[in-house]
């Protein structure tokens, strides 16, 4: 289904460019968290990030610490978080994958609530053994 950020990629809506390749398009949250709230997109229409292609997901990766020192840069920042939700329940909002570059400026930016568990020695077993063999049959 399309989405704002399909829209956004034809130019039928408009956006704040800052960074585009063939393959990955970023440009400013027109809601920031703090000044720079930048969002790197692919291109490509999926809505979690599993469901990438390798490409889309290597050119992220190439553009994605570009677009961090140009937001450092532009804003002054030393510090800032990466966000990336999937799926409603983990406050994904557009479902178009999305990564958000938020720079932290004392109170401004992202707050984050962390409630650390224990990983369990058994539980670590269990799922290293699920993990391994899903990421062995990826080849
Ligand atoms: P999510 O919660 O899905 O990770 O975040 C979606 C982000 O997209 C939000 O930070 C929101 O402000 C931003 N956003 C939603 N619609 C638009 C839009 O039309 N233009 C821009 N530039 N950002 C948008």
């Amino acid at each position: 289904m399309a989405t704002i950020f399909d829209k956004i990629l034809s130019g039928e809506i408009p956006s704040h460019k800052v960074y585009e390749d063939d393959l990955v398009y970023s440009f400013l949250d027109i809601n920031p968290l703090s000044r720079g709230h930048t969002l790197v997109i692919p291109r490509e229409a999926k809505a979690r990030v599993h469901e990438l292609s390798d490409e889309s997901c290597a050119a992220i990766g190439r553009a994605l610490p570009r677009i961090c020192r140009a937001v450092l840069k532009a804003t002054g920042a030393e510090d800032y978080n990466i966000l990336q939700n999937n799926g409603a329940p983990a406050h994904q909002a557009v479902f178009h994958v999305h990564f958000h570059i938020i720079p932290k400026f004392n109170d401004a930016g992202l707050g984050v609530g962390w409630k650390p568990g224990s990983l369990q020695a058994q539980d670590a077993e269990a799922l290293l053994a699920a993990m391994h063999e899903h990421l062995s049959s990826e080849g």
